[in-house]
Parts: C-alpha cells; structure tokens; sequence
C-alpha cells in the first residue's frame, strides 16, 4: 500500500473551490483521510475532463481514440520535475492526475504525452497523461478460479459471482474449474453477464460455500475510492493489503459523467486469483464492504520507457446489478 503521508501530499488539503456534481460515495469518508482528499479531486478532475471535452476538440479526439480515461494516483519515474504541474507535485514516484490507456501500437512525439486540464478556473492544473496498457486476465489453466461472493438467488438457488473470463470455453450448465470452498465440489456455469462485463453467475449444487451457516449474509456493496485503502483475498496468493490509485472510465463514461466501473490497485496479484474479491478494512466495527472482483493486472508504459504494473479490478456493484444478485455475502477465501 502507499503510505497515507505520501497521498496526502499529492493533493491540495482541502475540497476544490468549485461547484460540481458530487458523487455520494466520496463525501461519506472522515474528511482529512487520504480516501477522501484523493477522491474528491479524481470526481472533480473527471468533472472537469467532461466539460472541456465540450470546449476543446483535441480533448475529445484524444478521449474518443483511446480505451479508458483513468483518474487518481498515477505511477511516474521519480525526480521528473518536467511532470510537476501547480497544486499536483510528484512525490516518490507518485502523482495525481488523468492518463489516457492506449493499445500497443499507438505512438505519438514525447510532446503529446503531456498537458494540463485547468481546475479552479486556471488557479491550478492537473496532468493528462498517455499510457500504452495491456490488460493481462489472471485465470490459469493449472489452478482453480474464485468467486467472490456468493448469494441466493430469485429461485433460492445458492450461487456465486466469478468472472467471465475463468469460464469462457464452457457452456451454461457446465461443471466449471470453481470449487465451494466449503466441501470442494465444482460449480456449474448460470450466466454471462451481457456486454463486456467480465462477470458471471454459478450456481452450487453442493448448496455452496454458506449454506452450513457462518458466514455472513447481506453485506454493504458499494464502489471503491481512490486513495482508499483496502484488502484483496486473493485466492492463490492469499491477503494482501493495498491502495487502490485510479479509477477507469471509458469515454462514453465520462462523456455521461458515469461512476466508473473498474479500478486499480498498487498491488497485483498472479495467474489463478482471478474472481477473488476486495473488499474494504474491517476497522473492527461489523464487516468490511464489498467493493470489487480481482480481474487480473495492467501493464502500463510511457514515452520514457518506464514500465509499471497495477491490479486491475471491476466495481462489485456493476457486477451484482447486471447479474441480478441481491443481498451479497463475502467470499474471503480464508
Ligand atoms: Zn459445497
């Protein structure tokens, strides 16, 4: 994880000084945490990125030809004093701002690579970047996938959320290489979700993980937040504890002004973790949140050649609503 220290200091210490449409999950959050500093601004940030987009059409061309707008905490080589920009300084090989993800063949002179989106009315400015990224799913065809939460479904069928990707090459109805963590008997495959949503539904004849009792039912599903930190119950490589630095956007996303849908974390796990869940810390009081599904890793580079891997992850939420899955019990993997 980043240290609260550094990500506080990446941000000015206070909200921005403009009116914009906030989003309810990052005013929820203790006031001088590094969560909410860091997700203000990426709200704000992605405000103004959409109202630009309307005003300058360089901004548009380069949103609309590349795969996702990301916005937060960026990893860039250190003592690179050319990226620092007023109110948003690199620090340790961090900074905030927005990057553009590219495919692999895009190239472009160092002088595109960055410029400034004007906040507070020109009093500061927050970095545009471009990346070459490569997303890598992290399914393995030596080891088992995961899921990351299970729930009952319309029918009373016990059931769980995995990805897409682990369960592609098999048909509805099909044993799938998902075990219940509680006995070990395989799922079978419910559902695709439609679109490019990387989820889908299993079912559990066993009765599945939960149905002796013990585990808990009905817990806060909610999206995650730049600058938080929170917990990735990787099924192979076990727990670990990170910050999750950018959420992605694609730009018909941003064009709606849309919460984004999948998120990065400073930690990657391997192949074979793919479905795990991330949730939120338990601070001791009740459950931890549910807050994403573990899909694999992105490799970014820039026109430095600077190479920097991040956990890649898709909103829980986003998930459960497009399956239909109600009232969601954790997956934890312990
Ligand atoms: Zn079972």
């Amino acid at each position: 994880m980043i240290s609260p220290e550094i990500l506080l200091e990446l941000v000015p210490n206070r909200d921005p000084e403009e009116d914009y449409p906030h989003a309810s999950r990052s005013l929820d959050i203790a006031r001088d945490s590094p969560g909410r500093r860091i997700a203000v601004w990426a709200e704000y940030l992605r405000y103004r990125i959409n109202r630009e987009i309307s005003e300058d059409q360089s901004i548009e061309n380069l949103l609309e030809t590349s795969g996702f707008l990301a916005t937060g905490v960026i990893r860039v080589p250190q003592m690179d004093d050319a990226r620092s920009f007023e109110g948003f300084p690199t620090i340790d090989g961090y900074q905030f701002g927005a990057v553009l993800f590219r495919g692999s063949r895009y190239r472009a002179a160092k002088s595109d690579f960055v410029r400034g989106i004007s906040l507070e009315h020109g009093r500061l400015q927050a970095p545009l970047l471009q990346t070459v990224a490569t997303f890598n799913p992290h399914a393995s065809y030596t080891s088992d996938g995961y899921i990351c939460a299970f729930y009952e479904d319309e029918d009373g069928e016990n059931c769980g959320i995995t990805a897409a990707h682990i369960v592609e090459s098999y048909r509805l109805g099909q044993r799938v290489p998902i075990l219940c963590s509680d006995c070990g008997d395989a799922a079978k495959l419910a559902a695709r979700a439609p679109g490019l949503i990387d989820a889908a539904k299993i079912v559990f004849p066993c009765g599945g993980p939960g149905f002796f009792g013990g585990h808990n039912i009905n817990s806060t599903v909610r999206g995650a937040i730049e600058g938080e930190t929170v917990e990735m119950h990787l099924g192979d490589t076990g727990k670990v504890i990170c910050t999750v630095m950018l959420s992605l956007s694609t730009p018909a996303q941003i064009k709606s002004a849309a919460v984004p849908k999948h998120f990065l974390t400073d930690i990657h796990g391997h192949p074979g973790d793919s479905g795990s869940l991330v949730s939120g810390t338990n601070k001791g009081q009740g459950d931890p949140d549910l807050i994403g599904m573990y899909l694999g890793d992105t490799n970014c580079q820039d026109e430095t050649g600077a190479f920097f891997t991040y956990g890649y992850s898709l909103d829980l939420q986003q998930a459960a609503d497009i399956l239909g899955a109600p009232n969601l019990s954790g997956e934890f993997n312990v």
